[in-house]
């Protein structure tokens, strides 16, 4: 479907016509060749003059609104309110204070906001994306970014189209142009050109920039790039606005609401009390304004932003890129992670080891992708020319292979998928020669692989002008398509499935990976290719056995997750019986025993049988990406919070159903990293520990800001509510509440954000998603502080007060007391429940400097005379400074007695049953 404003351009845009053109004529426009593309040198100037292939960005709220909504508060409304009032009263000097505060507020908001955006924004350009363009006739891997107007592009499964293209050739391809047209059913392309006037949706000889392929191949011209593009001129959707909203956001926000309107409601009561008791309306009002400001959390959700964003950057430090904001919340409670194998568990580094052609079985030496190694039978080398079913079994994997090496012996790199690589390796180390194999049989079509279907094949013409399909892939899907079996000498016999099954399961037990070769001899003249001609009429050549090795990163990571109470399930395409090896050697079974169900078995259990099987089963092999969607359904019906790992098309369902969909940075798709929450640019399962493990510690600093930070705001306000329920002078007035909240919250609360991982975090089980931020245990906490806070200050000012002490010294010596408390109660956050000794003060500088910052502000605040002026304090005398301290002291060691206690009467961890220690 059209959207109607591309439609109604004028027609006489030059790019517009490229669709009315023949192939031919859009080449000779574009200045290029259909096969062998630009020229390196070519598209470098064109680069020059054309600028890089981006896209401009959607333009976000601009800064200036963006500084306005800073304002958009229901706290800055009331300080709003309360700088009104001051006024009002007469009080300039307050008003002027409060109102300073609201902008440095703003100020403040304003630049960390910015600031997260930016870091996350950079975080998506970590993620580049890549296409395979051929240039000087080679086809390349180069950024997106780097394509010109002329470049011949060659799209595959899952690639995103990187620019508008006109086709020049296509195999069953389907696109997804959802994105564009808002059509959601992928659309069929095809080169032939078409009349004037057809409307984009329907340009089937066209792809357009960010649309995605879902089936098949093609090749195409680049015709417009960047913000010539479709995309570019209506100009939306361009990398979707980073949000820095998360469902712990929101229900913060929530809780600031609630509790604001609570506070006014107290701070009216306040007023009204006092008046009725016959108390100046204007103190009363003062009273009201200094309980509203003060019993307000100002930092909180700005300090739980930038608690999650820097978190997101150490995520990225460990290689895992988060794409959706909310994720890092969700990490820290995954319960269960289903992973890939190949790739992800294991190096992706595959070499053949073993061969099994014409019922002998065949060592293969040598390691790496280099050609050094030999091929033996019985420990003697062999003679490819004197064993026809080793060399017919060689040849296909030559023949049936999308990929290439590079480079020399030791330093090889492959183009393409490993598997394929080493199939090539092997027959290098046999003694054939690849380029006079490829020459001989040029190749005439494909069926590529995919993991649904599990063969590849290709038909390939040959010298003797016989037409012949090769075909490689899983060995039951090949046994079924055959009728006969090479023998050792050449001729053709019945195929022994047991043998051949028993042949794989020896390969399987040593965890290789095993691919079964076949070919089929089709009638001269056959041109296309299709299961049916192949189906019942292949000739099994042999097996190839390679060896994966495990990353040894992931085996400890995979310890890690399990001592941290999370399941490791291996969901993965490959034969059970090297799943099964594979998964033994990261030991994933529990209590020796590993259950393994393979995806036939899995589709055959019953929807209510689901859960019973899922929770004992810790490998499924030969599992198809529709399974891995039913399993994520089931794991999260039993409340598991699920991430789930994928690399290709049909794996995007998967992982957008998964509570963390995880796609592979290298390997994967464009369409798994674009349906995935967080994208891995190593693929290595550590990274997902890893991404786990930080979660856990956002998690903590969370609490830990929090706990520290309700206290002084509860605090506080009931200072004032007893001062007017007991009829005295007020210890605070409203600006220096103001004070104290904001120097805390920026010195000292912030640090919390920047908290290392505690040492235990992967030693306890994952915290529920339904658990509340704030346990019973914490909220007891925040009372009692609360409650010693209150007391200090009203004790101490009294103490003051009849010590004969000015009501601004006194007052000086309550703010001092606040801050003093706080001081040392930020030591008793670090941890919410080990004790300080542990901690060790130098593990997060923040603290400390914030604490001498803090110190030097408050001296500020009690001697500078400007400072006197304006916030109404006084100097104080040393003594004072030395029973503050004392009140300091007394709370840290109250809580960090009260931390003991807990852990000593049987306390129970945070995760709630693993037994404390510290
Ligand atoms: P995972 O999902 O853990 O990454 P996998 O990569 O082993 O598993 P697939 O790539 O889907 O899973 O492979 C499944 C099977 O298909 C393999 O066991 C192999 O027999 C066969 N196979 C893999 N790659 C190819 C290929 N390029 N050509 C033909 N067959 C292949």
């Amino acid at each position: 479907m059209p959207t109607p404003d591309q439609d109604l351009r004028p027609p006489a845009d030059e790019e517009l016509v490229h669709h009315e053109l023949p192939v031919h004529e859009v080449v000779l426009l574009l200045g290029t060749h259909a096969d062998r593309g630009l020229s390196t040198a070519e598209a470098a100037d064109r680069l020059r003059s054309a600028g890089p292939n981006v896209l401009p960005r959607l333009d976000r709220r601009g800064p200036w609104l963006r500084l306005l909504l800073q304002f958009h508060h229901p706290l800055i409304y009331i300080l709003l309110v309360a700088a009104a009032v001051t006024l009002a009263l007469g009080e300039v000097v307050d008003s002027g204070v409060i109102l300073a505060v609201v902008l440095i507020n703003a100020a403040i908001g304003f630049v960390q906001e910015s600031r997260a955006e930016k870091a996350l924004d950079a975080l998506t350009a970590l993620v580049r994306t890549e296409a395979t363009v051929v240039r000087d006739g080679a086809r390349h891997r180069i950024s997106s970014e780097e394509l010109v107007p002329g470049d011949v592009v060659v799209l595959e499964p899952g690639d995103k189209v990187p620019a508008d293209l006109r086709f020049v050739s296509v195999e069953d391809l389907h696109v997804d142009e959802s994105a564009l047209t808002g059509e959601s059913l992928p659309v069929a392309k095809e080169p032939a050109a078409l009349p004037t006037g057809t409307v984009l949706g329907d340009r089937a000889n066209m792809g357009y920039s960010t649309t995605l392929v879902t089936r098949g191949r093609g090749r195409g011209v680049v015709v417009a790039t960047g913000a010539d593009t479709e995309i570019g001129h209506i100009h939306r959707l361009v990398g979707e606005a980073v949000q820095l909203e998360t469902p712990l956001t929101r229900k913060i926000g929530r809780f600031s609401r609630i509790l604001t309107a609570a506070i006014i409601g107290l701070a009216l009561l306040t007023f009204a009390l006092g008046t009725l008791r016959g108390e100046p309306a204007a103190e009363m009002l003062t009273a009201a304004v200094a309980l509203a400001v003060g019993a307000i959390p100002e930092g909180l959700p700005a300090v739980v932003t930038i608690t999650l964003a820097i978190g997101v950057s150490r995520m990225a430090r460990r290689r895992a890129i988060i794409r959706r904001l909310p994720a890092v919340e969700t990490l820290g409670s995954t319960t269960v992670i289903c992973t890939d194998k190949t790739g992800t568990l294991t190096a992706n580094a595959m070499t053949v080891v073993a061969v099994s052609a014409g019922g002998r079985g065949y060592a293969v030496s040598g390691s790496g992708y280099g050609p050094a190694g030999q091929v033996t039978a019985d420990g003697t080398a062999v003679d490819v020319g004197g064993q026809p079913a080793l060399r017919a079994c060689l040849v296909a994997g030559v023949l049936c292979n999308d990929s290439r090496l590079t480079g020399q012996d030791g330093r090889r790199q492959v183009i393409g998928d490993p598997t394929e690589a080493a199939l090539l390796v092997v027959a290098e180390k046999a003694g054939l020669d690849l380029g006079t194999l490829l020459g001989a049989a040029p190749r005439l079509a494909t069926v590529p692989f995919d993991s649904e279907r599990q063969w590849m094949a290709t038909l390939h013409h040959s010298d003797d002008g016989r037409v012949v399909a090769h075909v490689k892939g899983a060995v039951e899907r090949l046994l079924a398509m055959s009728s006969g079996e090479l023998r050792a000498d050449g001729t053709t016999g019945p195929v022994d499935a047991d043998a051949v099954h028993a042949r794989t399961e020896e390969m399987t037990g040593r965890a290789l990976r095993v691919l079964a070769m076949g070919t089929v001899e089709l009638p001269p003249g056959t041109r296309e290719l299709g299961e049916e001609a192949l189906s019942g009429r292949l000739v099994l050549t042999g097996l190839q056995g390679m060896l994966d090795p495990p990353r040894p990163e992931a085996v400890a990571a995979v310890r890690a997750c399990r001592t941290a109470g999370i399941r490791i399930a291996m969901i993965t395409g490959d034969h059970a019986g090297t799943a099964r090896a594979i998964g033994e050697q990261f030991g994933l079974g529990d209590d020796g025993v590993l259950e393994v169900l393979g995806g036939a078995d899995l589709a055959r259990v019953p929807d209510d049988e689901l859960p019973d099987v899922v929770r004992r089963t810790a490998v499924f092999a030969r599992v198809n990406p529709e399974q891995k969607l039913r399993l994520v359904e089931a794991l999260q019906r039993e409340g598991h919070v699920v991430a789930m790992t994928g690399d290709g098309v049909n794996d995007a369902p998967a992982l957008r159903r998964a509570d963390i969909g995880v796609a592979m940075g290298v390997g994967g798709t464009e369409v798994a990293k674009e349906a995935a929450d967080m994208v891995l640019t190593d693929d290595d399962f550590a990274s997902i520990e890893a991404a786990v493990e930080e979660g856990r510690g956002v998690f903590d600093n969370l609490r830990k800001f929090i706990t520290f930070m309700l206290p002084t705001s509860f605090g506080e306000g009931l200072v004032i509510l007893a001062a007017v329920v007991l009829a005295t002078t007020l210890p605070v007035l409203p600006t220096q509440v103001l004070w104290i909240n904001m120097t805390t919250a920026v010195a000292l609360g912030l640090a919390l954000a920047f908290e290392p991982l505690e040492a235990d975090v992967m030693s306890r089980p994952p915290v529920p998603p339904s658990r509340p931020l704030l346990t019973g245990e914490l909220i007891g906490r925040i009372v009692l502080v609360s409650t010693l806070m209150l007391l200090g200050a009203f004790a101490m000012f009294e103490w003051a007060m009849a010590s004969g002490e000015s009501v601004a010294a006194a007052r000086t010596v309550a703010v001092n007391v606040f801050v003093v408390v706080e001081v040392a109660y930020l030591l008793n956050c670090r941890s919410l429940d080990r004790s300080i000794r542990r901690v060790g003060l130098l593990s997060n500088p923040w603290v400390p400097a914030g604490m001498v910052v803090m110190l030097a502000l408050q001296l500020v605040f009690t001697y500078a005379p400007w400072m006197n002026a304006l916030f109404d304090s006084a100097p104080i005398d040393a003594v004072w400074w030395v029973r503050v301290t004392v009140v300091g002291i007394a709370v840290l060691v109250i809580v960090e007695t009260e931390k003991w206690l807990r852990r000593r009467l049987g306390g129970r961890r945070r995760g709630g049953d693993v037994p404390a220690t510290g």
